[in-house]
């Protein structure tokens, strides 16, 4: 068995596929293996920064639950807090009573308690969508009553479903901010299943902090798949995959050597790397190549990461003992970011995710130092006319803008930065293929590319057109985050073909 990539989807179909009793090879193009599980010194020694994914929602998604992976989770007492500078602020925390207590108003705390007291009684059928599709028994499970309600809102956009819900401006921007993870605007059609996802299961769940750093899940992984026979080969990026009537046969890496397959393929790729790279030109339906053609990139993904010589001082008290902070101050303003975004133009007011790890987990830092982990969104490349030069001219000012946007809601931020490390979208593309254009994403999570349609009708089983070809990587279903869950689908379906 060929797996290509060793992010958490390409680790945990190995996982899978060895504890079966195959025999794995898994060919990572990088040095390291991980993909979007890695942290590094970024900025200065001592300092553990995760270069892509800092939090993990899925901590008990079905693969980490079957492979008992040995992490130590970390969770912090808040894990989404959204202030501004007018004082105001909402709070996300397992402990509801506290949410409850600091979610705008009164009125909007109760709203939401009860929201989240809603979904912790019918997340385990909704939990059971992040299978393979279609997904017959969590639909009876959840009931015409529940399921009614759910289909009100998740058939919402993030803005309208605040609007309607929430009184304040504070409570009103929190589900529009975890749209904005990915390429989630206010204003976009059916935007709020993953709103509703990242937000409530951050009140069952949390964001859990893996400590030693997200590369700790990797190791665990990768341990896994050594004790029972796999491998990982880094270093070796897969040019080419060979199709010999109608059956994928063989992988031929860059440099020229040729793996054969004996039994099957499992890539990990983006979609768009492996239907209309990787494959021979010809071997593929043209129907199934104008598809993935039409699966439309996320945007760029802008990061900036700090050494800091002292916890953040933000304003807002509960802001300091949040595992994330989001920055963005109302839902018009989200809404004015994303369609600069969208025209090409640097945000001039970026959206922050923030990720305090350090909080949690004190190994990121020397003692009483911190870490921060900061992204917004861009255009994988700005507008040349607005923005002459592309990312060398501007990538400076754009992370001057994010530290602005921190030093705003703490005065006195900028006094406590050691160093910084700054990677633009073509920084991450350049680490990782799969990061095309600096889309975290693995392809649009708009709704026309999720679910079946994801990443194309033709093809949203794992299964492809060509025989013993399978595809797992986070531009299949159900999308990007560290759950593993598209490669453990995709190596169940080649289980039960084989
Ligand atoms: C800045 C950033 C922040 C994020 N934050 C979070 C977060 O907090 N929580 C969360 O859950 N998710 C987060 N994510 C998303 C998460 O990292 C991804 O959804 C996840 O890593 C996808 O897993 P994957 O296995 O599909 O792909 P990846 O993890 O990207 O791994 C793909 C691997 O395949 C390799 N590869 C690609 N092409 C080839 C080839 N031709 N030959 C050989 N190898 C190849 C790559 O080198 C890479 O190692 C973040 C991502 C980024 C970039």
């Amino acid at each position: 068995m060929l797996v290509i990539g060793s992010g958490p989807n390409g680790l945990t179909a190995a996982c899978r596929l060895a504890r079966a009793g195959l025999s794995v090879l898994v060919l990572e193009a990088a040095e390291h293996p991980g993909g979007g599980l890695a942290t590094v010194e970024a900025t200065l020694p001592g300092f553990l920064h995760d270069t892509c994914a800092g939090f993990v929602t899925f901590r008990d998604s079905v693969p980490f639950r079957e492979l008992a992976l040995p992490v130590d989770w970390g969770l912090a007492e808040i894990m989404s807090t959204h202030p501004a500078p007018d004082g105001s602020v909402a709070a996300v925390s397992t402990d509801l009573a506290l949410s409850e207590r600091h979610f705008g108003d009164p009125e909007d705390g109760r709203a939401f308690a009860e929201l989240a007291r809603f979904h912790a009684r019918v997340e385990p059928a909704v939990l059971d969508f992040l299978g393979p599709l279609p997904a017959v028994r969590p639909a009876f499970a959840i009931g015409p009553a529940d399921g009614l309600r759910l289909a009100r809102a998740y058939a919402s956009s993030s803005g309208a479903f605040a609007r309607r819900t929430f009184r304040s401006e504070a409570a009103r921007r929190v589900f529009p901010a975890m749209g904005l993870h990915v390429d989630v605007g206010p204003d976009d059609a059916f935007g709020m299943p993953l709103c509703w996802m990242l937000t409530l299961r951050a009140t069952t769940a949390g964001f859990a902090v893996p400590r030693g750093g997200m590369a700790a899940v990797g190791r665990a992984l990768l341990a896994d798949l050594t004790a029972h026979g796999g491998e990982v080969r880094c270093g070796a990026r897969v040019a080419r995959v060979e199709v010999r009537r109608g059956t994928a046969s063989a992988v031929v890496l860059v440099g020229g050597e040729r793996i054969e397959a004996r039994r099957a393929i499992v890539a990990t790729t983006h979609a768009r790397s492996l239907f209309l790279e990787l494959v021979e030109q010809g071997a593929l339906p043209s129907t199934v190549v104008g598809s993935v053609r039409r699966f439309r990139p996320g945007w760029g993904t802008f990061k900036v990461d700090y050494a800091l010589s002292g916890p953040v001082p933000w304003a807002d008290e509960l802001s300091r003992r949040s595992a994330v902070v989001h920055v963005g101050h109302s839902v018009d303003e989200l809404a004015r970011f994303t369609s600069q975004v969208r025209s090409g133009a640097l945000p001039d007011r970026p959206y922050l995710v923030v990720g305090q790890q350090s909080l949690v987990d004190p190994s990121r830092a020397p003692e009483g130092q911190h870490t921060l982990y900061a992204y917004t969104h861009a255009p994988s490349t700005p507008d040349p006319t607005a923005h002459p030069g592309g990312w060398a001219a501007w990538r400076d000012r754009l992370a001057d803008a994010v530290g602005a946007r921190i030093e705003e809601l703490a005065p006195g931020f900028g006094e406590r930065v050691l160093g910084r490390a700054i990677r633009d979208p073509g920084d991450l593309e350049r680490g990782n293929a799969n990061l095309i254009g600096g889309d975290l994403g693995g392809g649009s999570n708009a709704w026309h590319h999720s679910l079946v349609l994801r990443p194309t009708p033709l093809a949203f089983r794992y299964r492809t057109p060509i025989r013993g070809l399978y595809l797992g990587s986070s531009s299949t279903h159900p999308g990007p985050g560290v759950h593993g869950m598209c490669g453990w689908n995709a190596s169940g379906q080649v289980l039960a073909d084989l």
